[in-house]
């Protein structure tokens, strides 16, 4: 058996490591590229959103290299995710292509439908419950030092002095930890990362502002289908914090009911007023969001969606609304396949001005108060 996954920013790397500690072959599929696209786009259905096309082209990258099993999530609720799965083996069975898929349907809580999806997967005799466990484990340590890195590189980004000094180191730790095979290795890692943050000459006295990225998970996640928009900001100064980094969803999706986070139901409050029931997605994440980065102190979000996302379609609806209860600044970026880097750095750059601009109105505005 040849394991291989979809792409979805840096998740590949705790999947692999939990693959391969169970002894079973992992085929990670090449990053996403222009190519990877364009495969997706050719065989997907041209109305499908953005991530269905892409992790096809995944898919079909990942066969071409020898894998024949390939594992994707189910999902719940009013969203096209949970067809994903039923669209992706027919396209990849026209095409002539032989493998086998298997579907981890969301445990909703419970741990036993967890273990035996996941007993499934490994199907091997040798891998008890306790070798499930160590391989998750280190799985999840990796995922957690991830999030970790990511969001100490978006709080160095923005003031580094020479242009991607802080993304050679975020890729050598990257690798570190992909290569790691213990939790002890893993700890050493995470002992050093500050230490080599430090090597990165920035600028403290460098003004910066915060804006969150909020929307569809796969669209904040992955790079590549966001058009690197962290990276992009960070060079206009920005600090970034997304809505959901990998071990949020995990927490929230995979764990036993007992261990989900509990401030998630009163995060969702925020957004009571405007949706007050599940549509599929996070789209009612999205706008609780709105009303948490105010709230914090953050000086502007930045909405993504896959063109045709419905989910994110609903919540785009109501955050003119929100945007002005809680005075801040959102702006909705739709992507799709024709969606280009350097048309996204113009309306960042704008959007980015217009919240330094307002920012420093409302300094004055105070220091004139005071006086
Ligand atoms: S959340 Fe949006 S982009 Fe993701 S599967 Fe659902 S409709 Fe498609």
């Amino acid at each position: 058996m040849k394991v291989t996954f979809p792409h979805m920013g840096n998740i590949y790397i705790p999947l692999k490591a939990f693959f391969e500690k169970l002894n079973i072959q992992v085929v990670v599929p090449p990053k996403c590229t222009k190519q990877t696209l364009e495969l997706g786009v050719k065989y997907s259905p041209e109305f499908a959103c953005l991530p269905l096309k892409i992790t096809i082209g995944n898919f079909i990258e990942a066969i071409e290299n020898g894998a024949d099993t390939i594992v994707m999530a189910g999902g719940i609720g009013p969203c096209r995710f949970g067809y994903y799965c039923e669209v992706q083996r027919e396209i990849l069975q026209n095409l002539g292509y032989k493998f086998n898929m298997i579907v981890l349907e969301p445990p909703k809580g419970n741990l036993i439908d967890l273990i035996t999806n996941l007993k499934h997967i490994t199907n091997k005799k040798e891998n008890g419950i306790t070798d499930i466990y160590d391989a998750a484990k280190l799985g999840w340590e990796k995922a957690i030092l991830l999030d970790d890195l990511d969001k100490k590189t978006a709080t160095f980004r923005p003031t580094e002095i020479n242009k991607g000094d802080t993304d050679k180191i975020y890729n050598k730790i990257v690798n570190l930890i992909d290569s790691a095979t213990e939790i002890d290795d893993l700890k050493n890692i995470k002992l050093n990362m500050d230490n080599m943050f430090k090597y990165v000459p920035h600028d403290a006295r460098r003004q910066t502002v915060k804006i969150g990225i909020i929307g569809e998970i796969y669209t904040v996640l992955e790079p590549f289908a966001n058009l690197n928009i962290e990276k992009q900001l960070g060079c206009l100064g920005v600090e970034v914090n997304r809505n959901i980094y990998i071990t949020d969803w995990v927490r929230l999706n995979l764990f036993p009911s007992f261990l989900k986070p509990k401030e998630h139901k009163k995060f969702l409050d925020l957004a009571k007023p405007y949706i007050n029931h599940f549509v599929g997605g996070h789209g009612q994440e999205t706008v609780a969001q709105v009303a948490w980065l105010s709230k914090q102190g953050y000086k502007g979000a930045i909405h993504l969606l896959p063109f045709t996302c419905m989910p994110e379609i609903v919540a785009k609806s109501v955050l003119p609304g929100i945007s002005k209860k809680y005075d801040i600044p959102v702006m909705t970026l739709v992507i799709d396949e024709h969606s280009a880097e350097t048309g996204l750095r113009t309306r960042l750059e704008a959007f980015v001005d217009m919240i330094k601009h307002k920012t420093e109105v409302e300094n004055f505005d105070k220091v004139f108060a005071r006086n």
